[in-house]
């Protein structure tokens, strides 16, 4: 392989407080249970609190096996996921699929259409000609030219009865990459809390979710890493019951003749974006957090910004491409900044 492969698998964000989980109600004090595993090419670390130790490990064990679930719909990787089917038709028919599914693609629909297109799904052929997950190259201007018509959301037909979805065009593949692990993050909480949690924490990478508060009371710390120092941290916030997804192109990305390629690419160009260095977002739910921060991410900080300002219960941490930090106006009193960022 020609170039400089650097792939961080751990991800930019690190739960802060684990340790602290301990002690609770008189009598019958929480426990914490943390386990890590490998799932949706990435490594997962859930943590849940329970009353009893049996009931922390079956909520771990229960939130696990959603994301394996809904890594078997939603995975490109997966000849036969729900994804994968639909991609083979495309250009032909439309394939039926899960409510799981249908929720994902549709909000990836809205979410471009909050981020004037910088967000598509739709983006997987560039996806593939890059492929920085594995065999990173630069395809040429003109590779990427005649990949460009199939980048096209207009012929991502959903169909919301029927449950079906077709891509209209021969050669069209969608990827949810962007999005995906914010949506398995709020589905494994849902089950944890099903399955008797009081709280806990999901991180897909830099894809987290929050539930509850630690037993002390306080809500649960997560660190931002730097951009550009490795193992440094950016910048420091607590978050209750909320999801914080980073986006950053430090994350999957090779360097040949001093250029740094990453894998967020701008629909419009094919190429890698060069408005950030790492864009996070805080929202209630994963799934807007992960879109948006990849949206965020091709629109640049001063236009992304601008959207994140505009939209209720959604903040952001935003690194420009050369470097500056900006902090979303409802989490300035959040934030506390390594001091020498
Ligand atoms: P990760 O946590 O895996 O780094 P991100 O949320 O940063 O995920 O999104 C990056 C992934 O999104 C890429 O690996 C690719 O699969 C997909 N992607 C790249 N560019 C876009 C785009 N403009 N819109 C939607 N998805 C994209
Ligand atoms: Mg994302």
């Amino acid at each position: 392989m020609p170039f400089k492969v650097a792939m961080v698998l751990v991800g930019c964000l690190s739960f802060a407080a684990l340790s602290c989980v301990k002690g609770g109600s008189p009598g019958t004090p929480p426990v914490a249970v943390k386990r890590t595993q490998m799932h949706m090419g990435t490594l997962v670390s859930i943590t849940a609190v329970g009353q009893t130790q049996a009931e922390a490990n079956a909520a771990v064990t229960a939130g696990f096996e959603e994301v394996k679930r809904l890594e078997l719909l939603l995975s490109t990787w997966i000849p036969d996921s729900e994804l994968s089917r639909v991609n083979a038709a495309a250009g032909r028919s439309a394939v039926t699929v899960s409510a799981e599914t249908m929720t994902v693609v549709r909000k990836s629909l809205q979410v471009a259409e909050l981020t004037d297109g910088a967000f598509n799904i739709a983006i997987g052929p560039a996806v593939d000609a890059w492929s920085i997950s594995t065999e990173p190259r630069l395809p040429t201007v003109e590779e990427l030219d005649a990949l460009k018509p199939l980048v096209d959301l207009q012929s991502v037909h959903t169909d919301v009865w029927e449950r079906s979805i077709h891509l209209q065009k021969p050669g069209m593949r969608i990827d949810v990459g962007g999005i995906g692990k914010g949506y398995a993050a709020d589905q494994a909480v849902l089950v944890m809390r099903k399955a008797g949690a009081v709280a806990g924490v999901v991180a897909l990478s830099g894809d987290i979710k929050t539930f509850g508060r630690l037993p002390d009371g306080e809500a649960f710390p997560v660190e931002i890493r730097h951009p550009r120092k490795e193992n440094e941290i950016l910048a420091q916030v607590t978050l209750q019951d909320e999801a914080i997804s980073t986006a950053g192109d430090y994350e999957r990305f090779f360097e040949k003749d001093g250029v740094r390629y990453h894998h967020i690419l701008d629909p419009q160009t094919l190429q890698p974006a060069r408005g950030c260095q790492s864009v996070s977002v805080i929202a209630k739910e994963g799934i807007w957090a992960d879109g948006l921060d990849t949206g965020i991410f091709v629109l640049g900080a001063k236009r992304g910004m601008e959207l994140v300002e505009q939209l209720e219960n959604v903040e952001a941490i935003i690194v420009d491409d050369v470097g500056r930090v900006l902090i979303s106006s409802g989490l300035r009193d959040r934030v506390v900044l390594a001091s020498d960022h």
